[in-house]
């Protein structure tokens, strides 16, 4: 490796042996490509034409009553594929492509990356194998039907309790065994070296758009940009340009049913330093360093980790993590469709719900970003049955 990959003390590459050529031949293809105009071209031309790039940015009247100063909402749910994953997707699929690579592989828990993946090697010709948790498979069935229709291959896992963290380590196992031919797209800022830095540099997007355009529309720099952390990838990709400058960084995390009930997902709230997918960051684990399964109403929220950089981010005080429950993230999914007509994900609902919790932060001089990270179509079902639940509970 020519990088160590770390963010302080966190991140690194703590793998199986047979996997380090693996990640050394994709840092420097990495490196290569980063570099390289072509490679820069290739994907801005398909960002634009294929995906939508750029996204809007939108001066949210409702949140700007609310938080009472300037809201503007970055909106990542218009992008093709109905969220910020397909930066990443694209962006591996042509790193993949241009290695020479003929198969893509890719974890999934809610099937949301897994979409995205499909999606990419639809478009560039390439076969795609999906690993997913055989409970996943059961619940997120549209999103296997996609994945399908997409042309990939859905693996369901049985081992471990059939969820994400189990199909991550499936996907390293299968990388492992073919490695001259398959790439493994990471659906986060997470896991071993060099991935949080790929799928950072592949977010990127985000906030540079939002400094331009933001710039553009009101004269100046955001004061704080807020948004969601699952495994990190939209949030860092909205901090990254703005980590030099006095922009506060606020990340929300799934505090499902309360972080003092123990049923949630706020890794860096609530969890310790620990090795995780190949890292060092941030994990839910008991006292014996057994793994927690992480509790939220979002299911893309729901991974027991977080990336690095974020570990780091939060060590040094540079940004600061915050929560919502599952109810004030139901709130804020109701309350933003009725006020805008912009029905949020699930996962994003937390960045809006994170920032009304400290609205009383904001005065009139200041400027907030909140990263729309995807859009709510395919929670409906789900966030209807629990208005509906909560309704019948009062
Ligand atoms: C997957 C997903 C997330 C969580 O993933 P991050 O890597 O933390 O960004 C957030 N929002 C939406 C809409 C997602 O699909």
């Amino acid at each position: 490796m020519r990088h160590t990959g770390t963010f302080g003390r966190f991140g690194g590459f703590y793998v199986a042996e047979p996997l380090i050529p693996a990640l050394e031949e994709l840092e420097s293809a990495w490196i290569e490509a980063r570099d390289d105009p072509e490679f820069a071209g290739a994907l801005a031309g398909l960002l634009r034409d294929y995906a939508g790039r750029p996204t809007p940015l939108y001066r949210s009247p409702a949140l700007s009553e609310e938080l009472g100063c300037a809201v503007y909402l970055k909106r990542e749910d218009l992008l093709h594929g109905g969220a910020h994953k397909t930066n990443n997707t694209l962006g591996q699929g042509l790193l993949a492509a241009r290695m020479g690579k003929t198969r893509l592989i890719a974890e999934t828990g809610a099937g949301q990356h897994g979409v995205a993946t499909a999606m990419i090697g639809a478009r560039l010709g390439l076969d795609v194998k999906i690993f997913m948790g055989s409970l996943d498979v059961a619940r997120q069935a549209p999103n296997v039907q996609r994945m399908k229709l997409f042309g990939a291959e859905v693996i369901p896992i049985d081992n471990g309790s059939g969820s994400l963290k189990d199909a991550i380590n499936e996907a390293m196992r299968y990388w492992t065994e073919h490695i001259r031919d398959t790439f493994y797209v990471f659906g986060t800022a997470a896991g071993p070296h060099p991935y949080p830095s790929i799928v950072r540099d592949f977010q990127r997007v985000i906030g540079e758009e939002i400094h331009a355009q933001l710039h553009a529309a009101h004269g100046r720099g955001p004061t704080a940009v807020i948004a969601c952390v699952g495994g990190g990838s939209n949030a860092i990709g909205a901090f990254a340009r703005f980590i030099d400058e006095d922009t506060a960084l606020i990340g929300v995390e799934p505090g499902g049913h309360g972080v003092d009930t123990g049923k949630h997902g706020a890794t860096l709230g609530a969890g310790r330093a620990g090795c995780l997918h190949g890292s060092i960051s941030y994990v839910l684990q008991d006292a014996h360093g057994q793994i927690h399964e992480a509790h939220s109403i979002s299911a893309g929220l729901d991974y027991p980790g977080v990336g690095p950089e974020h570990a780091h981010l939060m060590a040094s005080g540079r940004a600061e993590y915050i929560s919502a429950t599952d109810d004030e993230a139901l709130d804020a999914f109701a309350w933003l469709s009725r006020r805008e007509g912009i029905l949020p994900a699930l996962e994003s609902s937390h960045a809006i719900a994170g920032a009304r919790r400290i609205a009383d932060r904001f005065g009139p001089d200041d400027v907030v970003v909140i990263n729309l990270s995807g859009r709510g179509d395919k929670d409906l079902a789900h966030a209807m049955a629990a208005l509906d639940a909560r309704e019948a509970a009062r």
